[in-house]
């Protein structure tokens, strides 16, 4: 790998999520749950979540196991959803997967740390890596929707 390239995926944000990831604490009364594996890395993730009534994320747990690109993004995301409603995660996880697909991220939406992983599209293998915390939580929230449509 050339020196240029390690620098974009190992930028200082992304170590810093690695050595302490966030969304470790326990989640209280959490609703669902999924676990994630991406085979190609090894890399796992270990999610549950809190939907309030209001289709909003009270609490959520991330807990990963995998390479400095997995476990920074699972970080990143459990940084940044509690609080948010599932219509503005829904736009940040469909920004951050076209991200990984090289599109530029609309400057309207709020990406926290998001914005550090935009060089990992240059990488194919990594971006698996990157996505499996959001393709995760993609599961979460169809399981969620189904059980809402079927209340
Ligand atoms: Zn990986």
């Amino acid at each position: 790998m050339e020196k240029d390239d390690l620098e974009i995926l190992y930028q200082e944000t992304i170590l810093d999520h690695f050595k302490n990831p966030r969304g470790m604490k326990k989640c209280e009364h959490c609703t669902a749950e999924k676990q994630g594996y991406n085979p190609l890395c090894g890399d796992k993730v270990d999610m549950s979540v809190r939907i309030n009534e209001d289709n909003t994320i009270e609490d959520m747990q991330v807990l990963s196991q995998g390479c400095a690109i997995s476990v920074a993004s699972g970080s990143m995301l459990a940084e940044l959803l509690p609080g948010k409603n599932i219509t503005e995660v829904r736009e940040i996880s469909d920004a951050f997967f076209e991200m990984m697909q090289g599109k530029p991220m609309p400057d309207e939406i709020d990406y926290g740390d998001l914005d550090t992983l935009e060089g990992v599209n240059k990488f194919h293998s990594r971006v698996k890596c990157a996505l499996l915390a959001w393709k995760t939580l993609k599961e979460i929230l169809i399981d969620w929707e189904k059980e809402k449509a079927s209340k």
